[in-house]
């Protein structure tokens, strides 16, 4: 996939220390390759090479970074910036009822992703209206009903005799009438893109006169993903795209091209069917999540699901048992997060709390800084690390000696130990639900 790809380049290029433009091809074909098979756009991919290779080549690398991590660095901007920079929220700056209205091919996930909205929105507490002007398939207006039912957001009755433009205008008479401040106008999708269709959807949009028309798009279709988009980008001003099913295994080729084909911030990004599946679409996270390089969220997902919680849960039960947490558990709380991808670019996105396990350590001299501190534990006895308040002045120079460090870093160690002593012994009184909330910042 993708990001396996993505990741074999990165860790090819991570460790050159030095980079001829020989080597910057030889790993540019790679992202080539690895683009056009995720099913990314040829004429996307050709401007994307072009351009870091541009930029890598002329890069100055005077900086901290080594030449690999220099052209990590542009890959990874150069992705965030064909994914569009920022993430572009929901516009609903209207007179009220601000409308928003849902295109796509039938079985896109319009229907679900309007349940999806209503329920984002009806979090930031405004009056939702949902409502659908599928009329072609018998079950799709009570498909909408009955999300709307699970989410105690109302659904207007639409009449499935009526001609779709006839529903809009009633929604809209019905809406004003009621003082809602949203509605989400779910429409039909055709199993293609065809003339009735479009021809509809226009008119929908004249009707409505939203202030979003989203796309609905899912990620699974690759290519056509792009194309489809294309095509209602034609027909209809759109103003943003949805991309569903980014949790299946969608070769995430779609969530790079869509952007630069239409022109369109995409908003959201769909990642289960269930109502809750409905996630912002920040393109530096997902430029850091193609290259492997993890983002906030994953890594604590990751932490919750399996190595972090069972060592949580081990420190946890340290602490109820009444010993305290030592060294020994500060170093594994340390190979931990190494082992999460403690990578530079990780540490300043991590919560104030997990970095601050490690320390005061910026994002250039994280890893490095975190080694540092196993080589100080690591000199230290079995009884110092057990109980730190015995190392003295001796102690210190002793280990300071054999890690190979100033005494200095022996203390500042020592005392950020301390710190999270306090946190730990803290959180003990908590218990781990309290803990965890915490590590999520
Ligand atoms: P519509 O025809 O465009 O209204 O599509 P639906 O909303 O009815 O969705 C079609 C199918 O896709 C349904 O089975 C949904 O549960 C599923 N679906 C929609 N969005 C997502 C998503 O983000 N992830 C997954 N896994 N399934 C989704
Ligand atoms: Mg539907």
């Amino acid at each position: 996939n993708l990001s396996g790809r993505l990741q074999q380049v990165v860790k090819t290029l991570r460790g050159q220390a030095r980079l001829s433009e020989e080597n910057i091809s030889d790993a540019m074909r790679e992202v080539r390759m690895a683009l056009l098979e995720a099913d990314v756009a040829l004429p996307v991919v050709k401007e994307f090479i072009a351009q870091v290779k541009e930029r890598a080549v002329g890069r100055d690398v005077l900086q901290s970074l080594t030449p690999g991590q220099a052209v990590i660095q542009v890959v990874h901007e150069e992705l965030t910036r064909l994914m569009g920079e920022q993430n572009v929220g929901l516009n609903l700056a209207a007179v009220p009822p601000a409308i928003i209205l849902m295109a796509g091919l039938q079985g896109s996930g319009k229907t679900t992703t309007s349940a999806k909205l209503a329920r984002l929105l009806k979090e930031q507490k405004k009056k939702v209206l949902l409502a659908s002007a599928d009329v072609y398939r018998p079950a799709a207006i009570e498909q909408l009903k009955t999300l709307a039912k699970s989410l105690d957001v109302d659904c207007f009755d639409s009449n499935a005799t009526q001609k779709p433009q006839d529903i809009a205008a009633n929604v809209l008479d019905f809406a004003k009438r009621h003082f809602y401040d949203v509605v989400i106008f779910d429409t039909a999708g055709r199993l293609g893109i065809d003339e009735a269709m479009m021809g509809e959807i226009q008119q929908l949009h004249a009707l409505l006169n939203p202030v979003e028309t989203l796309f609905v798009v899912d990620a699974m279709q690759g290519q056509d993903a792009v194309n489809t988009a294309r095509a209602f980008g034609e027909t209809l001003p759109l103003t943003g795209v949805i991309l569903t099913k980014l949790d299946g295994d969608a070769r995430g080729g779609a969530a790079l091209s869509v952007r630069h084909i239409t022109g369109k911030p995409i908003k959201f990004v769909g990642v289960s069917e269930k109502v809750d599946g409905l996630e912002v679409f920040h393109p530096e996270r997902m430029a850091s999540r193609v290259l492997g390089m993890g983002d906030v969220l994953s890594l604590i997902e990751q932490a919750q699901k399996n190595v972090d919680m069972a060592e949580a849960q081990k420190v946890a039960d340290k602490l109820k048992s009444g010993k305290s947490f030592d060294l020994e558990d500060f170093k594994s709380q340390m190979l931990q997060m190494r082992k999460m991808g403690g990578m530079g670019a990780l540490m300043d996105k991590m919560p104030a709390q997990l970095a601050g396990m490690a320390g005061q350590i910026n994002s250039e001299t994280g890893d490095k800084a975190m080694r540092r501190m196993e080589g100080i534990i690591n000199a230290m006895t079995a009884e110092e690390r057990r109980k730190p308040e015995i190392i003295k002045a001796t102690r210190k120079r002793r280990i300071a000696a054999g890690a190979g460090v100033q005494v200095q870093e022996v203390n500042r160690l020592l005392n950020q130990f301390e710190e999270i002593q306090k946190m730990m012994k803290m959180f003990s009184k908590g218990g781990m639900s309290k803990m965890m909330r915490a590590m999520q910042g």
